[in-house]
Parts: C-alpha cells; sequence; structure tokens
C-alpha cells in the first residue's frame, strides 16, 4: 500500500488491483492482489497455468468485475470510455471475423480511438505493409497474431495488455516483436504482458511479478527475482541414475539429456561432493546461477510438477 509521501515520489499508476479478489463459483482464482502498473515499464506477469494472470489482465480492463477489492485504469473505473480508449490490447480471442481484410480490420479498430496511428504507421509497425488487404482467414498464424498486435496498437495508446503475444511465433518473429515493444517503451508506453516464456520476460521486463494460485510470490526486477530464487544449476557427465540424485536432499530437481546431467539446487557444494564421491568417472563439472526458469520453478514450488511438455513452454524458444 502506497503512503502519501510514496506517491508524491512516484508516479501515478496507470493501471491497478488493490486488494483484489475473484473467484469463478468455487474456484478462487485471485486473492488478497495489490499490483499496481507503473508508467513507462514493462510488466511481466509470469505464473503456471490457471494462476490468474488472465483473471488479472480482465479486471484492469474492466471485462470483469472484483469479488472483493478495486480495479483502477488511470485512475478510474476501467469501463468508463475514457479510460477504455486510453488502452490496446491483445487478448487470445477467437471470432475475428475471418472474411474482413487486414486493413479493414485495423480501419474498424482505429474508428474507436480519438487520435490513431495513420493507417501506414501500424501496418509498418506490425510488419504487415504487404497483407493490407489479404483477408484475417488467408493469413499465417504468426501473420494472424501479428494482425491482433496491430489492432492493440493501432489507437496509439499509451498503455498496451499483451496476452501471450509471442505464442506459436518463430524465434525470428519473436526477436522482431520484442524490438517493437521495446521502441514503444521507449517512446513513452506501458506494457503489461502476460507469457509462458521465460526468456520473453527476461529480455523485455522491467519487472517481473509470479502469480501463483492466484496470490503474488514474487515481484521484482528479473535479477532480484533470480537471486532470490538463489538456485545454482550444475551440468556434468555422468553414469549416474537422476533417479538416485533426484532422493539427495539438497536436490530440487534432475533432468538427464544428450550433455549429460543437469541438477538444480540450492546447496551446490553439498551435491558436487556427492557427486565426486559417488562417480570417480565424472566429468565436466560445471556450477552456474540458475536462470529465470528456476527462479519460477523454486517460487511457484512447481519444480516436481511440471512434466516435460510444460518445462519446454516454459523454457520458450531456445
Ligand atoms: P493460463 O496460463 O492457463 O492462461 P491464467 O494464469 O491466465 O492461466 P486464469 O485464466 O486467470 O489463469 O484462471 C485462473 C483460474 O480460474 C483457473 O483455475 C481457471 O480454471 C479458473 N477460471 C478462469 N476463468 C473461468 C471461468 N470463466 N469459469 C470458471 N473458472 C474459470
Amino acid at each position: 500500500m502506497n503512503t502519501e509521501s510514496d506517491s508524491k515520489l512516484k508516479p501515478l499508476p496507470v493501471a491497478e488491483l488493490q486488494g483484489v479478489t475473484k473467484s469463478y463459483g468455487e474456484v478462487t482464482a485471485l486473492e488478497g492482489v495489490d499490483l499496481a502498473l507503473r508508467p513507462g515499464q514493462v510488466t511481466a506477469l509470469l505464473g503456471p497455468n490457471g494462476a490468474g494472470k488472465t483473471t488479472a489482465v480482465k479486471l484492469m480492463l474492466g471485462l470483469l468485475r472484483a469479488d472483493r477489492g478495486t480495479a483502477r485504469l488511470f485512475g478510474g473505473d476501467p469501463v468508463t470510455a475514457s479510460a477504455r480508449t486510453r488502452v490496446g490490447a491483445m487478448m487470445q480471442i477467437s471470432g475475428v471475423p475471418q472474411t474482413l481484410r487486414v486493413g479493414e480490420h485495423i480501419d474498424l479498430f482505429s474508428s474507436y480511438y480519438p487520435s490513431p496511428l495513420p493507417m501506414a504507421d501500424t501496418l509498418a509497425q506490425a510488419g504487415l505493409e504487404k497483407l493490407r488487404n489479404r483477408p484475417y482467414g488467408k493469413l499465417s498464424g504468426g501473420e494472424q497474431q501479428r494482425l491482433l498486435f496491430a489492432l492493440a496498437i493501432c489507437g496509439d495508446p499509451p498503455l498496451l495488455f499483451l496476452d501471450e503475444p509471442t505464442v506459436g511465433l518463430d524465434v525470428e518473429s519473436r526477436r522482431a516483436f520484442w524490438e517493437q515493444v521495446r521502441r514503444l517503451v521507449g517512446a513513452g508506453r506501458t506494457v503489461l504482458l502476460t507469457t509462458h516464456y521465460l526468456e520473453e520476460a527476461d529480455a523485455l521486463a522491467d519487472r517481473v511479478v509470479v502469480l501463483s494460485e492466484g496470490r503474488i510470490v514474487a515481484d521484482g526486477t528479473p535479477m532480484q527475482i533470480k537471486s532470490r530464487a538463489a538456485a545454482q544449476r550444475i551440468r556434468c557427465r555422468s553414469a549416474l541414475d537422476p533417479e538416485v540424485v533426484s532422493a539427495w536432499p539438497e536436490v530440487r530437481r534432475v533432468r538427464r539429456d544428450q550433455a549429460g546431467l543437469e541438477i538444480l539446487t540450492n546447496e551446490p557444494e553439498a551435491v558436487v561432493r556427492r557427486l565426486l564421491h559417488r562417480d570417480p568417472d565424472l566429468a565436466g563439472l560445471e556450477v552456474k546461477g540458475a536462470g529465470l526458469e528456476e527462479a519460477f520453478l523454486n517460487l511457484t514450488g512447481g519444480a516436481d510438477r511440471h512434466d516435460q511438455a510444460d518445462r519446454r513452454d516454459l523454457q520458450g524458444a531456445a
């Protein structure tokens, strides 16, 4: 909760949840969440499936109402026209008219905003210059994502909500997209990004907020989140059985790939001692500070729960 002197120092939040609880019947999607987006920052909202990320975004957009607590957009009720026309949103939506052409979609969305970008600028920023006359239904998956991005930015809003914006994009398109987001932030825009790609949060975000089971479990810069989790990653070539290694008390997670064993731990010295004791032929030993992925798994307690498919999602494009 901000004190009065804090609010004199910090710019006012552009969007905010205060003490928000939201349930769907028996399911509590968010519980007592406080989150304020400061202008000019990229905030990444991370969390496993079902953590409450989309619910948080929908509350800030006024698409849902909180059971308890308050959602504010530009200091007021999110449903007012003055708030809504200062926001662009790229949500995972279905039902976009298939037969409308790219340019027609952009024209339609631009008409909702008081000072939209010129069509040529929107097309250029979204990389759609050559596709203006193509119907939505004849775009590839990546091009459809770019159109949804175009619809979010065409009104030139100061605040953007990007809900998993690079799902399904190849590595090159993802990096091109990051450049666009950096450019928007460089021009003073505020961005809330939800993503499963930790690499994306690391590359783009000024601030990472980790949600787990409807609560915020960490909030800081990517560097702070990584150091808070304080995990270390050990790699080595060894014939030791990963099942045996995972039973050691200091070990949080083990996996084997072609390169050998990868072990996640908060007590690397103890694990290294055990490894050397158990396997005299061990080679290629390497201990490194863990990345955001490990921090995330530590913070959300997901280290033991994620199966291979989830882990691939979390790692994003290597
Ligand atoms: P994901 O990463 O899978 O998109 P998320 O973090 O965005 O997940 P939410 O979509 O906000 O999570 O969902 C939070 C919880 O609320 C989940 O348990 C989900 O099943 C539940 N939930 C979401 N929408 C509804 C709904 N309309 N009716 C019932 N339960 C819902």
